[in-house]
């Protein structure tokens, strides 16, 4: 199929005793989970619907509050420290419950895509229409600082192609909303899930012969 060079070599072998544990963040699904063995049917989810919703009432308000004709600073700071407040113990469980998935593995080391988001707060992008824009950088943020309270080494890696890329074959497929599609003759695969198809791809991607440092995180 595609030719493109690929940043992964899919089926590498992983060193003895070291699981990981690939973990693709998310929209429609917070979280999507999977060793590098797994398979897409028994990966780990955790639905988004409601942090959905709430963003989208945060947004609308900023936008309104942007748009009147007095200072609205102090209401948007006001209105955004309440929001936050309401989606961060939902962020927070979410990352505690990913921790623990992996903790059923031998070894266990959270793998998660290298994001790059030039570094804005959350309440910079306060009014990014997009929720992952908003939303990824706390959740992996979250994740990052419980994987270290439960002494978890965390690795980031290249995430280009990830959700494309078939976790068997290696090959680019096509991707729909919710699934994937291997297109390659002889692979298995089939159609599956996108998300949990990105969670092993991630996962697959840790290189084990580098050495992986714990990574410490400041809570927010
Ligand atoms: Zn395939």
């Amino acid at each position: 199929m595609s030719s493109t060079p690929l940043p992964t070599t899919v089926g590498q072998r992983h060193s003895v005793g070291v699981t990981p544990v690939g973990v693709d963040v998310g929209v429609k699904n917070l979280i999507a989970a999977a060793p590098a063995d797994g398979d897409v049917e028994s990966a780990f989810t955790i639905e988004g619907g409601h942090i959905r919703t709430r963003h989208e009432a945060l947004v609308e308000a900023m936008r309104a509050l942007q748009g009147a004709k007095f200072d609205s600073t102090e209401g948007q700071i006001q209105l955004f420290a309440a929001l936050w407040h309401q989606i961060r113990p939902q962020v927070y469980d979410a990352a505690v419950r990913v921790v623990r998935y992996a903790q059923e593995f031998a070894g266990p080391m959270l793998v998660l895509e290298d994001l790059s988001f030039c570094g804005a707060s959350l309440w910079e992008r306060r009014t990014a229409d997009d929720v992952g824009t908003w939303l990824l950088p706390a959740l992996q943020h979250a994740i990052a600082v419980k994987a270290r309270d439960a002494g978890i080494p965390v690795k980031h890696v290249d995430p280009k192609y990830t959700t494309q890329q078939c976790h068997v074959c290696g090959e680019l497929g096509s991707v729909s909303q919710d699934a994937v599609e291997c297109t390659t003759e002889d692979c298995p695969v089939g159609t599956v899930s996108r998300d949990e198809s990105a969670a092993l791809s991630i996962a697959q991607r840790a290189n084990l012969a580098e050495p992986t440092e714990l990574t410490y995180y400041a809570d927010d």
